[in-house]
């Protein structure tokens, strides 16, 4: 997973296309992310008790790491990620300007 929870990503495919969000969790066994605001549904929940009141709550459901591309905090564009050997690190650089993402 070349994604990190924080990332600013661009939504390149599904419903929310063209949307530009945060990336608030990664889900690495099932190669997805959860994005705030992007691929919401909402969901009615039904009263399950006498007296209580039937809700919609909305939910943020998680989207394939293909449907994202980053946005470099540097160049501000989208961009792919590349990675360098620095120091003994791995470091994660932009394709584009070539810095340290
Ligand atoms: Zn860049």
């Amino acid at each position: 997973m070349k994604l990190k929870k924080g990332d600013l990503v661009k939504v390149i495919l599904g419903k929310d296309k063209g949307k530009q969000a945060k990336i608030e969790k990664i889900l690495p066994k099932n190669g997805k992310v959860l994005v705030t605001g992007v691929n919401q549904y909402k969901r009615h929940l039904k009263a399950r008790a006498q007296g209580q009141s039937s809700e919609i709550v909305t939910i943020t459901k998680p989207l394939s790491s293909q449907n994202v591309a980053l946005i470099c905090p540097h160049c501000k564009v989208q961009t792919r990620i590349g990675f360098k050997i620095e120091k003994n690190d791995k470091i994660r650089v932009c394709r584009k300007c070539d810095k340290k993402i």
